[in-house]
């Protein structure tokens, strides 16, 4: 079962981002293509969840373009993106059930009660949480709170996923787990999916493509084993090498 209707590329061209005279991104422009699995990799305070913020929606760009497809969103509303995220701390309503969670953004966007009973259950099967739908979030596990988020964040069937290093609270056996789950559940929907870490396993063991970024820039965007066998730049071979 495909959920999403059709995977769109994502053309992100000169953005600058300045907080203050501080600049955090400087002409940066990277071409993800649909379907793709793409990681931006790098150390902390290199701009990478900036430039996810920016792709969401939740910070505005000082200069730049982002289309999806043929269309330019860099000023359209969040909400009003088809793009799904999932953040590093879940973000999700400990008071409310699975259910309500993962129906949120279908409440945004008024669909049907019918439609959202039908869609939260596919959801919740894709991330094999069937049957917990009446169980109150703060009543969870790490790795199911991690679920319930992603299954909020496909609920709507985005074409573009967005997650910002959705594995690191867990412990190491899970985030395994998760990331082969994770793997699979992108082979399967064949979203857009842009990944933020830190952490090269991850992006080795996922990406179709990994970017390196480093202070702002992208130093170097390649698949995975080009990245480890021919870094081209100081900084890629250096960072790369650090905890091999
Ligand atoms: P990463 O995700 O790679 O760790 P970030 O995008 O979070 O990097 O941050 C990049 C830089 O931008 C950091 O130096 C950070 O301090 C700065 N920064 C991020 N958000 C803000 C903000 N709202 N105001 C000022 N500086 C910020």
């Amino acid at each position: 079962m495909s959920l999403a209707p059709s995977a769109l590329p994502i053309g992100i061209h000169h953005i600058e981002k300045r907080f203050g005279a501080l600049s955090i991104l400087s002409d940066l422009s990277l071409d993800v293509a649909a379907g793709e699995f793409l990681t931006l990799l790098g150390p902390s305070g290199s701009g990478k969840t900036t430039l996810l913020m920016i792709l969401a929606g939740f910070v505005r760009a000082n200069a730049g373009s982002i289309k999806v497809g043929n269309e330019e969103i860099i000023t359209m509303a969040p909400h009003k993106r088809d793009i799904g995220m999932v953040f590093q701390n879940y973000a999700l309503f400990p008071h409310m059930n699975v259910f309500h969670n993962v129906a949120f953004p279908l409440k945004q966007r008024r669909v049907s009660a019918a439609d959202t009973k039908q869609r939260v259950d596919r959801a919740l099967e894709l991330v094999r949480l069937q049957g917990l739908g009446e169980r109150r979030v703060d009543q969870l596990s790490g790795g199911q709170r991690q679920r319930v988020a992603l299954a909020r964040a496909i609920v709507f069937e985005p074409r573009i996923v967005l997650m910002d290093e959705p594995l690191s609270a867990l412990d190491k056996g899970l985030r395994e787990h998760m990331q082969i789950e994770l793997r699979n559940l992108h082979r399967r929907l064949g979203m857009t999916t842009v990944y933020v870490t830190h952490d090269q396993r991850e992006a080795i063991t996922m990406s179709d493509r990994i970017a390196v970024m480093n202070a702002g820039r992208i130093e170097q965007i390649d698949q995975p084993e080009t990245i480890y066998a021919r870094p081209k730049t100081k900084f890629v071979a250096e960072f790369i090498g650090e905890s091999n």
